[in-house]
């Protein structure tokens, strides 16, 4: 019996009613239906970033938005401070160091929180105020981190660099006030909390950052963000928009907001909480010591003695059907990664620990039977 549960950090499953709206009939990307489409999808996006400042829809994955957050807002040699503590982090300040960038890399290693002191000692260190932009990730998907962006945007204070932030899989399912925080460019990309296939991107802008666009001197051309307000004003996109995908936003968007944006976070703090206790319960240990920071949509657990994570994995999708990911980058081999985000439920999870804990006791690693959904049951049942 084929029946597959795909636990991994994104792209996360999407309800039948957004994988029904995707099989829509093309029609004028250029005509009025398109432009009543991009109202009603860009106010409902600036509900979700709670933002009332401008906000683009880019046909293009996640790291497209990041690099659409580079291109428009700096120019080449400009002063670049890119926190990094896992392979997205690492990500922003490629990005920037391949435009001409001048980066400055404030590293902590992955898995452990960011250097939040060495950020204040440089800002405050800046007197002739050099740094430019300030980039950073909220939710490190590659070690189910969650980076503390509101100290970050404390820390920034009236410091005049820009707070360029990836929310790719926290957005929808975190609280994340844009504005409140005073996040200058934020994106995010449509497959993981936001119940939609890969395909679309996300990126709002405050006020300060847009005047820096029309001065920014970093080649681009399809993430050209001055063009793509010219367009919107009519209610266009420059270039051929993903028309499904579009259309299917506005029903994943429903969906989401018919749960509400509130219960949402709950959802995604408990799933997280019961993976959390479940593989305590089993004796393993997440990556991410401090539940202060430990992700509400990814987590990472580090690799068991005698278990391969290949291994892991393998059992747990060919006998199960539940797919989680491994690590990335340094941290392949060593952790392996459980999704819960976007349309996964406590009940998904469940099956998902339950596999976790038949491959782990198949595979020889001594297991309690029932003890990891035991934990993760007393917490789901919690709320
Ligand atoms: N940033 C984070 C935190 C992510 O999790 C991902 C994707 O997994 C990306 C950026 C890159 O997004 P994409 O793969 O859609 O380009």
């Amino acid at each position: 019996m084929e029946k597959n549960y795909l636990l991994i950090p994104g792209p996360a499953p999407i309800p039948e009613a957004v994988a029904r709206a995707m099989s829509t009939e093309m029609f004028n990307h250029r005509g009025p239906r398109f432009k009543k489409l991009i109202e009603e999808l860009t106010f409902s996006l600036q509900k979700i970033f709670q933002t009332g400042e401008r906000l683009f829809i880019l046909t293009a994955s996640g790291t497209g938005a990041m690099e659409a957050a580079i291109v428009n807002f700096l120019s080449p040699g400009e002063k670049v401070i890119s926190l990094v503590n896992g392979s997205f982090g690492g990500r922003f300040a490629d990005i920037a160091s391949t435009y001409g960038a001048e980066v400055e890399r404030v590293e902590t290693p992955w898995g452990q929180p960011l250097d939040y002191e060495g950020l204040e000692a440089r800002l405050r260190a800046d007197n002739g105020r050099a740094y430019r932009a300030i980039t950073v990730v909220h939710n490190e998907s590659s070690t189910g981190m969650l980076n503390d962006l509101k100290r970050i945007s404390r820390l920034r204070g009236e410091h005049p660099a820009l707070l360029i932030v990836d929310t790719v899989s926290s957005m929808g399912a975190i609280d994340l006030p844009v504005d409140s925080w005073g996040i200058d460019v934020c994106v995010t990309g449509s497959q993981k909390a936001l119940l939609l296939p890969p395909g679309l991107a996300f990126i709002s802008v405050s006020e300060r950052a847009w005047e820096r666009a029309a001065r920014s001197k970093m080649p681009k051309y399809y993430f050209d963000l001055l063009k793509a307000q010219e367009y919107l004003e009519k209610g266009q996109t420059p270039f051929t928009p993903a028309l499904s995908q579009c259309v299917a936003l506005r029903e994943g968007l429903r969906i989401y907001f018919a749960e509400g944006r509130e219960n949402c976070y709950a959802r995604h703090r408990s799933m997280a909480r019961a993976v959390r206790e479940a593989v305590q319960a089993l004796g393993l240990q997440p990556l991410v010591k401090d539940p202060r920071y430990a992700s509400p949509t990814v987590t990472a657990i580090k690799k068991p003695e005698p278990v391969s994570v290949d291994q892991l994995r393998r059992e747990m999708f060919t006998r199960f059907g539940v797919e989680i990911a491994g690590g990335q980058g340094q941290l392949e081999g060593r952790i392996f990664r459980f999704g819960h985000l976007g349309a996964v439920t406590g009940a998904d999870l469940v099956v998902g620990i339950t596999s976790l804990e038949l491959a782990l006791q198949a595979l020889g690693y001594p297991v309690e039977p029932g003890c990891a959904v035991k934990a993760a049951e007393e917490v789901l049942k919690a709320g």
